[in-house]
């Protein structure tokens, strides 16, 4: 047995008769974020992160049993130490840091080591064993810095609100949808947004986190306020009748999956914008690194090849089977629930 198994149920610390993102209903939980493939309903009880408490009632429903503790603050069970620390992924979102007997492993969750000027910056975590994600742990994924994107993203947008066209940007409703709205130019235009994606803004701001002005769009939005908006969707929205009501129009994804070129033809949008809230490949090296952990376990994405990558650099991973997914918007059909 080890601090933390993989079981059926999920990562399981036996020492403490606790499961950390489990993805099947379980007495307690520890949920790293509120993505619904790390969040699960049905567990007897909650421990996330403060912000955290918000977007999982948002997302599960209000009679949850959840507490929420700061980032830093130690919670003993039977003797094991656990506390949750920046994993800078989206609001909210933490590593999980467990102790017992000297020995300490970490469960990021899923992270990315860049600030998005939104969510707390990703903190490093000394480790003796470092459970990891790897949505995109290939070479090939390497991230341009927000400020470009941003700068595309804006250049875009205002291009099409000079000739009165709206502009339609799929993000995920939980992070990236607020990444965006925090980071465009508003002066451009109005900002409006997708029910699910103003759902997600209201959980947000009561987890205490600002975001700039945005209108939910409604049948009796006025047809001249969404000339020149930029509107804000959840994937599963696009080529709906929904969107199809905004044209003229021009549509963009805000994904990882966009740094190649093919997915933004499958996706069948006119423009594609690398966004990730995941590491790309450095940061995820960088990340495994700075634990100085002694054993890296990948959980989801490209798992085999990067853990054979580390092997070849003198570092023992392996991988393990999870029922985590990635969460990042890949087709235009795609539905957020079971992504
Ligand atoms: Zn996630
Ligand atoms: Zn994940």
């Amino acid at each position: 047995m080890s601090l933390i198994d993989f079981t059926p149920n999920g990562m399981h610390v036996a020492a403490a008769g606790v499961h950390i993102d489990p993805w099947r209903a379980v007495d307690r939980a520890i949920i790293t974020h509120a993505h619904s493939d790390h969040a699960r309903a049905g567990m007897g009880s909650y421990l996330c992160q403060t912000q955290s408490v918000p977007i999982l009632k948002h997302r599960l429903g209000n009679d949850i049993v959840v507490e929420g503790i700061p980032y830093g603050e130690v919670r003993e069970v039977n003797g094991v130490r656990f506390s949750f620390h920046p994993a800078g992924h989206v609001i909210g979102s933490a590593q999980v840091r467990v102790e017992h007997k000297g020995e300490v492993w970490v469960a990021s969750g899923d992270y990315k080591t860049t600030d998005d000027g939104i969510t707390p910056p990703f903190e490093p975590v000394r480790c003796n064993t470092f459970i990891t994600e790897c949505t995109f742990g290939l070479p090939v994924y390497t991230w341009e810095s927000q400020n470009i994107i941003f700068k595309e993203i804006n250049e875009w947008w205002r291009a099409n609100a000079a000739v009165g066209i709206t502009s339609i940007i799929s993000a995920y409703s939980l992070g990236k949808a607020q990444r965006v709205i925090a980071n465009v130019d508003p002066s451009i235009g109005p900002i409006l947004t997708h029910g699910a994606v103003e759902a997600c803004n209201v959980a947000i701001k009561a987890a205490g986190v600002p975001l700039p002005h945005t209108i939910q769009l409604t049948p009796n939005t006025e047809k001249q306020l969404i000339k020149g908006a930029l509107v804000v969707a959840p994937g599963s929205a696009m080529g709906t009748p929904w969107a199809n009501k905004l044209r003229p129009f021009s549509t963009a994804s805000a994904s990882g999956w966009m740094q190649i070129r093919g997915w933004r033809r499958r996706s069948g949008v006119d423009r594609g914008f690398a966004l990730s809230d995941h590491a790309d490949w450095p940061g995820l090296n960088a990340a495994v690194k700075a634990t100085g952990a002694q054993r890296v376990i990948a959980t989801h994405g490209y798992t085999h090849q990067f853990s054979r990558w580390l092997n070849e650099q003198g570092i023992e991973a392996t991988t393990e089977e999870t029922a985590f997914t990635g969460d990042e918007a890949v087709t235009a059909t795609e539905t957020e629930g079971s992504s």
